[in-house]
């Protein structure tokens, strides 16, 4: 399965056994989709990674991922606020066993300010986009008999917080399509469960600290403690590692039954 045997691990075998499987993950250039895609690939799926982008850096990622892990590996561009550019992801990759809806943005305003764009965007690339993607991708897995759908949702998809209105609305939508798309491929070989990751250290997470720093007038390690990580127990963040772990989880045996559920990555935020 894995081009580079020598590169392969143990963790190499739960999600796929063989054949070999393809796995298609949106907004996969950075943050946690990479942190996916190295998961998978290192489990010896052959990947798509995928943004709204077409730069150099965005094939060499991919091309860095094969060399790494011993896969196949393409970038292909679609821009997932666009329902017909989602659907052609899928079509263009031509294979889709396992299909991580992971593309999301944010925006932070109260709801009589925020704008009626952004609210828009953030439904389209956050939800909506993850309904195209699963349209296209269930014929694939219908007609293989297996397939694995992974929604990254977040600990506001089971809870909320003031001036979020567009991604907690949004996030709870992607558990609540998870939750159909479950019961619509009950016993066809075919699973999907929504993923509730906490704060996450990923590049978007890092940008906002410098700014926190200054508002509080706090260093470093006390803004992430204090302020970023308060609704979260642990006091530590999640990593895109873990996160990749839990989708090889659910891609492997031991999940066949796992499905139409939440798991929480979130060092106890959504235990409170
Ligand atoms: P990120 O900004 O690092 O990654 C977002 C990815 O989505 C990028 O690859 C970006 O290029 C892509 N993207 C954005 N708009 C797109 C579009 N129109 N079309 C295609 N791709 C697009 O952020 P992240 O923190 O890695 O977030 C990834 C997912 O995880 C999101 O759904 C987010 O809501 C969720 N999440 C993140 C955290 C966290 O703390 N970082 C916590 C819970 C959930």
């Amino acid at each position: 399965m894995c081009a580079n045997a020598a590169k392969r691990t143990r963790s190499c075998q739960p999600p796929h056994q063989s054949p070999e499987k393809s796995a298609v993950i949106t907004g996969s250039n950075s943050g946690i989709g990479l942190g996916v895609a190295h998961e998978l690939a290192r489990a010896g799926a052959n990947i798509v990674i995928n943004s709204f982008t077409d730069r150099e850096e965005d094939h060499a990622l991919a091309a860095s991922i094969a060399a790494e892990h011993g896969v196949t590996v393409r970038y292909i561009q679609a821009d997932m606020s666009k329902p017909e550019q989602c659907r052609a992801l899928i079509e263009t990759a031509g294979a889709c066993d396992i299909l991580v809806n992971n593309a999301g943005i944010q925006y932070v305003a109260p709801i009589e300010e925020f704008p009626v764009d952004k609210w828009n965007a953030i439904l389209a690339i956050n939800l909506s986009s993850a309904f195209h993607t699963t349209a296209a991708a269930l014929p694939m897995m219908r007609a293989k008999g297996w397939g694995r759908v992974v929604n990254i949702a977040s600990a506001h998809g089971l809870t909320a917080s003031p001036y979020k209105s567009a991604y907690v609305a949004a996030k709870h939508g992607i558990v609540g399509l998870s939750k159909v798309t479950a019961l619509e491929t009950a016993g066809a070989g075919i699973t999907c469960n929504a993923v509730c990751p906490g704060y996450v250290l990923t590049p978007l997470v890092e940008a906002q600290i410098p700014d926190q720093m200054k508002t509080h007038n706090m260093d470093r390690e006390t803004v992430i403690r204090e302020v970023m990580l308060d609704r979260q127990p642990s006091r530590q963040f999640a990593t895109t590692a873990q996160i990749g772990g839990t989708v090889v989880f659910l891609c492997s045996s031991a999940a066949d039954q796992i499905t139409g559920s939440t798991i929480s990555v979130d060092g106890g935020w959504t235990a409170l």
